[in-house]
């Protein structure tokens, strides 16, 4: 935590605790850094508020890709059913989450998470 960085990068808000998303597990527990390509090119500092709605917007992205690598016929983390499984409840939980939130997040479109979360309802299972 450190308040030297300003504003909010996402809301500007200053004057606010404010943190930096950089290290950490991803949802599947592999090793997260912000700094690598695949992920944000660069780090950004977030109040409370909006550091919580980066995590969804993270664990949403993780997600839809392995979704995607699911449904490409790839090796996904989905493959395993225990695993599709809670990624399900988390989605339910962003979804709860956005809609419960006052005013549009600024990551997360609600309707993408529906969407993602239709897409998982119409996926069977061959595990
Ligand atoms: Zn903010």
């Amino acid at each position: 935590m450190d308040t030297s960085a300003g504003s909010c990068n996402a809301c500007g808000a200053n004057g606010t605790a404010l943190m930096k998303l950089s290290l950490g597990k991803d949802f599947f527990s592999r090793p997260y850094d912000r700094l690598s390509p695949s992920t944000d090119q660069s780090p950004k500092w977030y109040c409370e508020q909006c550091s919580m709605q980066k995590n969804l917007q993270r664990d949403f992205r993780d997600i839809r890709a392995e979704f995607d690598k699911l449904s490409a016929g790839n090796t996904s983390e989905l493959s395993k059913s225990e695993t599709f499984q809670r990624a399900t409840i988390r989605l339910r939980e962003i979804a709860t989450i956005i809609e419960s939130t006052a005013g549009p997040s600024p990551f997360l479109a609600a309707q993408d998470v529906r969407q993602l979360i239709e897409r998982f309802q119409t996926t069977t299972m061959q595990a």
